[in-house]
């Protein structure tokens, strides 16, 4: 007798066990689609375990992902949330996010000096300076490279956006094909149209504070600024010349939409103890211009200080620009030049 119940409570528990779900059932049971399930089964005995106790949409997310590597996937799971996930995975698959940088990188990706294109110098120059947004700011401008050097051909189809500086360049022959002549009464020479209309309501509205602007330098074409350029490059070397004066097809002012302006009777060099320069360096982006050469940015432009020297872009980006703190050639690489 107790050898036939020892008998039947054998099969009881063999017949018990036989009805124990498979993993697959399991998996059905949970929820997982036949799809995902030879997904799942794909992976080693450790990571299938991952799935076994409820519908894991997240970590099937990862695995369902093209970027996947499946010995990736504990890191991808440490990072998750700190990142957009195709950029975590990218990131984990690079070997570049590690726990060390994991802050840093992503203070980077949140920056607002973030441009998608320049991602990968990012990287490159992370850690060879200590300062992010410093990193960011060199690369974005260009200033990660000696200055002219790699010089390219200004983007025309940018209108009135173009960026002109050390790294970018206009042709001989480029001349604005708008010019106008600027009232005698107003200084001399020539701007182009939209930017003479902007200095208008800009004067007008410096000359209700007491400040009467002249234009002392507008227009300059490419064989006037080459006889610019090598006059000083008779007074003074060549590296300080550039710190200056722009080398031929460098200038601003080829573009008809940069000014140099000062108050009757003061010199450029002088006007920066006016009133009417920090006057302008307030106001000038509500009337679409911009100080082009900040005493702070001097490391960025090449250039040194030049409180009368302003760019017209616009109102809107001019004061854009002045909300996020950049010079003009950052701000380009960073939402113009997409
Ligand atoms: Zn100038």
């Amino acid at each position: 007798m107790k050898k036939l119940i020892a008998i039947l409570t054998l099969a009881l528990i063999v017949c018990a066990c036989s009805k124990t779900p498979t993993f697959e059932e399991q998996l059905e049971e949970l929820g997982y689609s036949s799809e995902d399930i030879t997904l799942i089964q794909s992976l080693s005995e450790e990571h299938q375990a991952l799935f076994s106790d409820a519908y894991k949409e997240d970590l099937l997310s990862f695995v369902k992902d093209g970027l996947f590597r499946e010995e990736k996937l504990e890191e991808y799971l440490k990072f998750d949330g700190l990142f957009e996930k195709g950029r975590m995975m990218r990131l984990v698959n690079d070997g570049i996010l590690t726990m060390e940088n994991a802050g840093k990188l992503s203070r980077l990706y949140q920056s607002d000096h973030f441009a998608e294109k320049n991602e990968s110098l990012y990287l490159q120059y992370m850690n060879e300076y200590s300062d992010l947004e410093e990193m960011m700011e060199m690369v974005n401008s260009l200033r990660y490279k000696e200055l002219y050097t790699d010089i390219r051909p200004v983007d025309m189809s940018k209108g009135d956006l173009i960026l002109v500086n050390k790294y970018f360049s206009l042709m001989e022959n480029y001349y604005p094909d708008d010019l106008v002549d600027v009232d005698p009464s107003l200084g001399k020479g020539q701007l182009s149209k939209k930017t003479y209309d902007a200095f208008l309501d800009l004067h007008e509205a410096a000359y209700r504070q007491g400040y009467n602007l002249r234009v002392v330098s507008a227009f300059r074409s490419y064989s006037y600024q080459d006889g610019l350029y090598n006059k000083y490059l008779k007074v003074d070397p060549k590296e300080v010349v550039d710190t200056y004066s722009a080398r031929p097809g460098h200038s601003e002012h080829q573009t008809g939409m940069a000014i140099d302006v000062s108050l009757p009777g003061v010199s450029l060099d002088d006007f920066w103890k006016t009133d009417a320069a920090k006057w302008l360096n307030e106001n000038c982006a509500h009337y679409g211009f911009i100080i082009r050469y900040p005493a702070e940015k001097i490391d960025i432009t090449g250039y040194m200080e030049e409180p009368w020297h302003i760019r017209y872009l616009g109102q809107e980006v001019a004061e854009d620009v002045v909300r996020h703190g950049m010079t003009y050639d950052e701000y380009y690489a960073v939402f113009i030049d997409q």
